[in-house]
């Protein structure tokens, strides 16, 4: 095979409300953040990423993540660029589909880090399709809002559960969660944690690869990971707001 420009790695209903849906590996990336990882993007199969927004049909990929944009949230992705454009090579059939050859799509990876969830939340996707991808990967890192649901804690080695405020942390970590703790401007970092080497030291996630999930069998789980809110949408983060709204719709069992 010609080296492909990204795969197709699943096409089926998602785990969060069963809309149909499609997981895309891009194997190039200019993200400064991240590196040069392997981007995985989650995206509704039946319509542009910015429809979904519009209609709030993006639950089938984001769950109720509280920082949807589409609920008033403040999600640091532009729906606009890449999921958009992502899409519309996907609709252009520009991708190869190893949707029934995950074995084949973890060798296109093989010693590349893999970031799961560029856009939408890894929880829609079955979580084998994750294990086999990044079965010969270098490292992977990933983050899921859902991790309070139902069935959520086969992905614990997988992701970071990712919490909105010190309250939230304690509450993951004690189901067995590493997290990533998002603290406002007056928090106090938790325990066991240390600060994104991204902020604190201008580390990629392609060299640092900490937010990798808890370790299987492990008693004693490495560090979580803090990080202060910042940057143009820090005013729409209040994470007392977003804690209680987390708390309130915990009750429903969702998130
Ligand atoms: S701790 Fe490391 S892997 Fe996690 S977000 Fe920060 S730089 Fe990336």
């Amino acid at each position: 095979m010609a080296n492909p420009i990204g795969i197709v790695l699943y096409r089926g209903p998602s785990r969060l409300d069963g809309s149909p849906i499609v997981a895309i590996a891009t194997l190039e990336s200019s993200n400064r953040k991240t590196g040069d990882m392997v981007q995985t993007w989650i995206l509704r199969d039946d319509m542009l990423p910015l429809e979904a927004v519009r209609e709030g049909a993006d639950d089938a990929v984001c769950g109720d993540c509280p920082h949807r944009r589409s609920t008033g949230g403040a999600c640091y992705v532009n729906v606009g660029q890449a999921p958009q454009s992502v899409y519309r090579t996907y609709a252009r059939g520009r991708y190869v589909d190893m949707s029934r050859d995950l074995q084949g799509a973890a060798l296109v990876v093989r010693g590349r880090m893999v970031r799961l969830g560029a856009y939408g939340d890894p929880l829609a996707v079955p979580a084998e399709v994750w294990r086999a991808l990044t079965a010969h990967a270098k490292g992977h890192t990933g983050y899921t809002h859902q991790w309070r649901r139902e069935g959520a804690d086969e992905y614990r080695t997988l992701v970071m559960a990712s919490c909105d405020s010190p309250s939230e942390h304690a509450s993951a970590s004690l189901r067995g969660w590493r997290t990533f703790v998002v603290l406002g401007p007056d928090d106090a970092p938790p325990e066991r944690t240390f600060e994104c080497l991204s902020d604190a030291k201008g580390t990629s996630c392609e060299d640092c690869g900490a937010c990798d999930g808890a370790k299987a069998g492990r008693v004693l789980q490495a560090a979580s990971v803090w990080i202060r809110v910042h940057g143009a949408l820090a005013s729409r983060f209040d994470s007392a707001a977003i804690a209680s709204r987390a708390r309130r719709v915990d009750l429903l069992r969702v998130i």
